[in-house]
């Protein structure tokens, strides 16, 4: 879905001039795209409506010199954004897990959907932020799901509770969070069980575990795979055991994933995150606006602001050891650094096509040019390296540039390239409230 999108979108960016037919053009490849998605007809069919209703005013009026076609283009862009990201988004805020106190999630949704695996990734995601996190296994239906609970759990060092002996789920999921509550856990997840002989049974199960634990938070574990069907299967689950977000996993493996996405839109549910792989790290954070401006290859900076966190936190040891192997292009693996460049507006798309070492030779030279910057130019927000016109559009570069780009054996185009990126990013980190900073970051990992 994203790659098509993205190249909807990069030719629109590419027309010079924006008519009718252009907008026609756009729309009927966005149309296809979603379609293939498995995004409902009459959702596609009303955001094509809209888009059109909204554009059309525009290109009616006017005549067609540079500017004005510079902001139809812009017009266009927006109203195929917006309306893409309404198609996501619920509009219903998620709770959100406070420290020092505790956070009972509770994880349903039908047998191999992947609550087991999200269970354990959320349990990662939570201790990394620092939240004191553990698993409750309370699937007492099928063989074997405790010691699944205790393999990953130990993989990767999180605490956990269930029992070999105990046939009640209700009781152990009592037990689990008691003992956890009383240890002062501060995350608490509790895994169920996705199967019964009759599914009647299986939603009275749910409801009593609920009743048990009284989670913060109930979140329902859908398939991508089953397309615009998860709007049916999450209104099955509503119907009994009340849940208040929802995870979408298998988005790597699966077309379908827009239709799962826009489905459950419908059934005013915020989605907190994507499954994206099998692995403890593959899951996604999800929100609409930062989901769609990845799809169109506009980068996702939140994504890439709460993974330059994550890097800071890590162990900066095996952070330097990683930032040299990527360095002298021994990295084989997508790890944390191709991670981020997928995140870099501009670059997904050369990097995700070719060679993780193609990649890891552009990051390379990214590192190079960061080493080249003096640390006034490190901590700025880019606006140094401009030269401004009186109402602060830059109108062109300094002598920095130059500099930077001999210092460092790479281009003054290279250059251009990552502080035009970069801009981008501190104007969208500025309106999150955050610091600027990823250059610092980067320069770090060396
Ligand atoms: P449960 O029965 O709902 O607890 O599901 P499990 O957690 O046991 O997962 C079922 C299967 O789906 C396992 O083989 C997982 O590795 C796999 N799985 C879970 N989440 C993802 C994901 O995001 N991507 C991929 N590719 N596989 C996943
Ligand atoms: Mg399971």
């Amino acid at each position: 879905l994203g790659r098509k999108l993205n190249a909807a979108f990069s030719s629109l960016s590419r027309a010079t001039v924006v008519d009718e037919k252009v907008l026609d053009a756009t729309l009927k490849e966005i149309t296809a795209a979603l379609l293939e998605s498995d995004v409902n007809v009459k959702l596609v069919a009303s955001l094509r409506q809209k888009v059109k209703v909204k554009v059309k005013a525009a290109l009616d009026g006017g005549s067609s010199d540079k500017s004005k076609e510079a902001n139809r283009k812009n017009l266009v862009q927006k109203a195929v954004f917006d309306e893409l990201v309404h198609l996501v988004d619920p509009g219903v805020e998620p709770y959100k897990p406070k420290k020092g106190q505790c956070n009972i999630l509770m994880a349903v949704g039908l047998q191999g959907n992947g609550k087991t695996t999200t269970c354990t990734k959320l349990a990662v995601y939570y201790q990394k932020r620092g939240f004191k996190s553990c698993i409750v296994c309370a699937d007492t239906f099928r063989a074997g799901a405790f010691d699944q609970t205790r393999q990953s759990a130990t993989k990767a060092k999180v605490a956990y509770f269930g029992s070999y002996t105990e046939t009640d789920p209700v009781v152990i999921a009592a037990q689990g969070v008691a003992k956890f509550k009383k240890e002062r856990f501060e995350v608490i997840i509790v895994d169920t069980s996705g199967r019964h002989k009759q599914e009647s049974e299986l939603f009275r199960e749910m409801v009593q575990i609920g009743e048990a634990v009284k989670p913060h938070m109930t979140i329902l574990i859908l398939d991508a795979s089953i397309g615009q069907a998860a709007e049916a299967q999450s209104r099955a689950f509503k119907d009994s055991a009340d849940f208040g977000a929802i995870i979408v996993t298998k988005m790597d493996g699966h077309a379908k994933g827009g239709g799962a996405i826009s489905a459950v839109a419908a059934t005013k549910t915020p989605i907190i995150f994507l499954g994206v792989g099998e692995h403890l790290h593959d899951l996604d954070r999800f929100s609409p606006q930062p989901f769609i401006s990845k799809l169109l290859g506009l980068g996702d900076m939140q994504g890439l602001m709460e993974h330059m966190q994550d890097l800071a936190t890590q162990n900066p040891d095996k952070q330097k050891e990683m930032a040299k192997k990527t360095r002298r292009g021994e990295t084989k693996h997508p790890g944390p650094i191709s991670k981020i460049a997928s995140m870099i507006p501009g670059l997904p798309q050369e990097l995700l096509s070719g060679s993780d070492e193609e990649g890891s030779l552009r990051m390379k030279r990214m590192i190079y040019i960061t080493d080249s910057m003096t640390s006034t130019e490190l901590d700025s927000d880019g606006a140094v390296f401009m030269d401004m016109s009186k109402d602060g559009k830059p109108v062109g570069l300094t002598w920095r540039v130059t500099r930077v780009a001999k210092g460092s054996g790479t281009s003054v185009r290279e250059v251009e390239e990552l502080l035009c990126q970069y801009r981008m990013m501190a104007n969208m980190a500025k309106q999150a409230g955050g610091k600027n900073g990823w250059l610092q970051a980067m320069q770090k990992m060396q």
